[in-house]
């Protein structure tokens, strides 16, 4: 026999005290490509074994000093030393010592005499039965390492019996103790939540009966109450000798849910708000409008933009601009749960998800089942509503003031692509219009809208309900520092809409003739409001009053002027109007005419809104005006946006060779508080002074201002 493969020589130990035995193993062992090494007693078999790990030992039995016995013994005791094959060499008929031996552990026996011819066969067999024995041992444990690690065990179901077997990892994964399981599949699957047991057994039948494969994720609750996510799969084979069975395994999958879990979070959630972003809004849009679809109902999606949010987190920082962004949500939310539409009980899918999170400062609500657009006005109302309460961020008092665009289902977009498309555009559009205001995509619904909640009867009853209230924003000197007057501004105190902001009804008011008695009472009250504050000796103050197309054109405009100061007592020069170019424009000779009649009274003139009309220096030149008032879309942009800065020094330049006042709206930081004063830019008006405020509180203002403690007003 040749070693014809390139496996090394096996390493045999022999431990005998008859030297005879080892010059023979010698001989004849090596022939047969072995290699031997030979120790004559115990003690010093035990270190050659120590130093060369053999392949297999051939221990004698009887010698003397430590026996065969003894060295046995101290043999199995070394680590590493149970796989090793042990074969005894003992007399034919030695049974007490074969049976000693065998429970000491030894591997095989050899009886004296030995038969030479058929050891090395002997040796070689039991060597390669060894390996086989090892590589199993090896790769059983590789198995099971790599089940523990893949949390993952594995069952057999022998269906003639109906008994399971299973490896240990089972027990772990489904939260038992091997103890509790006597082989059936009641213990086996008693952690499974009482919810989907039913679901298991039916597979197990169902494979059984038919032998289906199945694969099932289910949860098993532990007993520290943990739960876990468990795959189990199974499938059934035909066995010689067994009949049908199902193997199966079952896994642990938690871990992989969480992380899925955490991925989808991530992909369809915004983490800073917790509100769906925009991937899971169409989703949830998409199924809204099948929905819509199926029902024959109506939906609407309010997108909704932070006004000059981009400014608040450049000013006060990125951390102040992500706790608006939250506290924002979470308003929202409160809104969405407890509007009186949502509390009409509807069937309306009315789930948390329908606020999310378009990205930047855009927002969405989603209002399903509305039944017309009134729903939709009175949700918007709730949200000015809470928009009232400042947002407190970082010992920041911030006020904010959004701007919405309405797109509704059907009708709006056929898809929801085009929907979203066609939201925004209309929210972009409310966004050009000023704030707090909302604009439906279709114009038609615009309309619609306010007939159908009857503004226009509303607004006729809005003077004698006493309805209409003013605010007013103070305007700021900035070479005296001191207040020098304030601009009204009227809101609708709307019994069901809540406050309703002029951009919305005096569009209304004009179309319906009502702009007239309306500018009638806003001109009355806040003369009687300044004169009530020149006798409260309120330092020296102009009130500016805005005054539209309709109103200037207007027959009895100069006369009800004229009779409203009188009545009032209050001198012309305290009045001031803000008309727009295009008033003037229009018609020119008649409003020239106008003009110089007003200023013959002794009232004053401000241009509004300067530098989006025609900005003709000729016709500048020819009017008796008396002031330029800048209008808010050049301020907003500064310092970011030379062209608007460029435009802004130039109407300043423009008012000093007029000798006009000139004044700024819409000024919301100290930089561009620091530009106009830079640039001459007389008076400014706008957020960072203040907001526009009622009657107290303006006085307020005024009183704090003279003091010196004014602040900025986000
Ligand atoms: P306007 O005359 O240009 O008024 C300025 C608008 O800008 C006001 O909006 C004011 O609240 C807002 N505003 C003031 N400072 C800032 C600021 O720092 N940042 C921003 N983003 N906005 C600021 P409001 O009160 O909603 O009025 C909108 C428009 O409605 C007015 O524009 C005016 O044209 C008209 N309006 C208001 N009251 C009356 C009125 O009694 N009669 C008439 N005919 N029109 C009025
Ligand atoms: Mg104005
Ligand atoms: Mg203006």
């Amino acid at each position: 026999m040749t070693n014809t493969t390139q496996e090394p020589m096996p390493l045999i130990l022999a431990i005998d005290d008859d030297e005879t035995i080892h010059l023979i193993l010698d001989e004849i062992l090596g022939r047969e490509d072995f290699e031997v090494l030979s120790a004559s007693n115990g003690k010093a078999g035990l270190e050659m074994f120590r130093q060369r790990r053999p392949d297999l030992l051939l221990l004698d039995v009887m010698m003397p000093q430590m026996d065969g016995f003894a060295c046995l013994e101290a043999l199995r005791a070394m680590p590493g030393t149970q796989l090793v094959p042990i074969v005894m060499l003992t007399g034919a008929d030695d049974v007490d010592s074969i049976h000693r031996c065998f429970e000491l552990g030894a591997t095989d026996f050899i009886a004296k005499p030995i038969n030479w011819p058929i050891l090395p066969y002997r040796l070689r067999y039991l060597i390669r039965a060894n390996q086989a024995l090892a590589n199993l041992a090896r790769s059983e444990s590789v198995l099971r390492n790599a089940q523990k690690i893949a949390h993952l065990g594995n069952w057999d179901w022998e269906i003639n019996t109906d008994r399971i077997t299973c490896s240990n990892q089972v027990f772990k994964v489904l939260g038992l103790t091997p103890w509790e399981f006597h082989g059936h599949r009641q213990d086996l699957f008693k952690t499974v939540h009482p919810a989907e047991i039913f679901r298991l057994h039916q597979a197990l039948e169902l494979s059984k009966k038919h032998g289906h494969a199945f694969s099932l994720e289910i949860r098993a609750i532990h007993d520290d109450q943990t739960v876990h996510v468990v795959q189990i799969q199974g499938e059934t084979e035909l066995q010689e000798g067994l009949g049908l069975m199902v193997h199966g395994t079952v896994q642990d999958i938690t871990e992989r849910r969480n992380i899925e879990e955490k991925v989808r979070f991530l992909s369809y959630y915004d983490p800073l708000t917790g509100l769906p972003n925009r991937n899971l809004f169409k989703e949830i849009l998409g199924k809204a409008i099948n929905h819509c679809d199926h029902h024959q109902t109506m939906l609407a999606g309010l997108f909704i933009g932070i006004d000059r949010f981009k400014r608040i987190n450049e000013t006060l920082g990125p951390s102040v601009g992500d706790g608006i962004l939250q506290l924002f949500a979470d308003r929202m939310m409160q809104v969405m749960h407890n509007s009186d539409y949502l509390a009409e009980g509807k069937e309306a899918d009315n789930s948390e998800a329908t606020v999310s999170r378009l990205g930047g400062n855009e927002f969405t609500m989603m209002l399903m089942n509305i039944r017309d657009m009134h729903d939709s006005v009175k949700v918007i109302n709730h949200i000015l509503k809470a928009l009232e309460t400042p947002f407190n961020v970082e010992g920041h008092e911030i006020y904010l003031s959004i701007y919405i665009g309405i797109a509704v289902y059907p009708g709006d977009g056929p898809n929801v692509d085009d929907f979203i498309k066609n939201g925004e555009f209309a929210m972009n559009h409310a966004h050009k219009q000023g704030q707090n205001v909302y604009q439906f995509f279709s114009k038609s619904l615009n309309v619609a809208a306010f007939h159908r909640l009857s503004m226009e009867n509303d607004l006729r009853r809005a003077i004698e309900r006493d309805e209409l209230i003013l605010h007013y924003q103070p305007k700021i000197d900035l070479k005296r520092n001191q207040v020098v007057g304030m601009e009204a501004l009227v809101r609708w105190q709307h019994p069901d809409l809540g406050l309703v902001s002029p951009a919305q009804f005096i569009p209304i008011a004009e179309d319906s003739g009502l702009i007239v008695p309306i500018s009638e009472w806003v001109i009355s009250t806040a003369c009687n409001q300044l004169r009530a504050w020149q006798r409260e000796k309120l330092p020296p103050l102009i009130v500016a009053v805005n005054v539209s197309a309709v109103q200037f054109r207007h027959k009895g405009f100069l006369q009800s002027l004229r009779t409203t100061l009188e009545t009032i007592g209050l001198a012309p020069e305290g009045l001031k109007l803000e008309l727009t170019e295009s008033i003037l424009l229009d018609d020119f000779s008649e409003a020239f005419i106008t003009l110089c009649e007003l200023r013959s009274m002794g009232i004053q003139i401000s241009i509004d809104d300067f530098g989006t009309g025609y900005s003709s220096l000729a016709y500048l030149k020819k009017l008796p005006i008396s002031e330029l008032k800048i209008d808010r879309s050049f301020i907003r942009d500064i310092p970011n946006s030379v062209d608007d800065m460029t435009i802004v020094s130039a109407i300043i330049c423009l008012a000093k060779t007029l000798s006009l006042d000139v004044v700024a709206e819409g000024v919301e930081t100290e930089q561009q508080l620091n530009f106009l004063d830079q640039h001459g830019c007389d008076m400014v008006q706008g957020y960072f002074f203040s907001r526009p405020l009622v009657p107290q509180e303006f006085v307020r203002f005024v009183r704090d201002f003279e003091r010196g403690d004014k602040k900025c007003d986000y």
